[in-house]
């Protein structure tokens, strides 16, 4: 394990691996595809830095836990400390983008949910976040009509655009350091879009931020 970020093609970024700040339910359609209600505010949640894990290097899912599901998500780099910030303020604190799947245990998310438990057993577990490069910011033209997708073994499983999201990136990151004080080498995950499903000891996966980025990896 690395620990500090690194761009796509794998120059190290002077930051450290921090935590990871995670939106729920900020695409409506894949709220309501878990039959969920779409929250009026967003949904934040924690993964601690033994979270993080190279998207590149092959994905290690927990055995005998239920199902492990796929969530691509838009992952922000965080640059400079932000606490109860403005979004200016977010808009000059942003050192990149990049992709990562928040890897979750579905069945064990289910189980914590119905019986009013925190979700960290099914989000939090190590290597639960694997997390590409991340690219500078000004490679990236607006950062609020990015397209995500997925495919799973050559089947696409997974496609959103960053302007369904309830909130835009930089409102969005403005709000989670209302509650959290956001440090440099922090990563804020924006949340997944519809098609989310279970991953399988070798599928392998392909994913797209825009045209901007690609990233291939495989589960083991
Ligand atoms: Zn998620």
């Amino acid at each position: 394990m690395s620990y500090h970020h690194r761009r796509p093609d794998g120059r190290a970024i002077d930051l450290p691996i921090g935590k990871i700040v995670c939106v729920g339910r900020n695409y409506a359609e894949h709220a309501r595809e878990l039959g969920n209600a779409v929250p009026k505010e967003p949904l934040l949640f924690l993964k601690p830095n033994t979270s993080h894990a190279d998207l590149a290097a092959p994905l290690v899912l927990p055995r005998e836990r239920g199902e492990c599901h796929h969530e691509l998500e838009l992952c922000v780099l965080i640059g400079r400390p932000l606490c109860g910030a403005t979004e200016e303020e977010v808009a000059t604190a942003v050192a990149g983008y990049g992709l990562g799947l928040d890897l979750t245990l579905r069945d064990e998310q289910n189980r914590l949910k119905a019986q009013g438990h925190p979700w960290e057993r099914a989000k939090a577990f190590d290597a639960s976040a694997p997390l590409s490069g991340f690219l500078p910011v000004d490679a990236v033209d607006d950062v609020d009509q990015l397209d995500l997708r997925l495919w799973v073994n050559g089947e696409p499983r997974q496609a959103g655009n960053t302007n369904q999201m309830t909130l835009p990136v930089h409102a969005l990151i403005a709000y989670c350091s209302r509650f959290f004080s956001l440090l440099p080498g922090d990563v804020v995950m924006t949340g997944t879009p519809a098609g989310v499903g279970p991953l399988n000891p070798g599928d392998a996966l392909r994913m797209q931020l825009g045209e901007v980025l690609e990233v291939r990896t495989r589960a083991r």
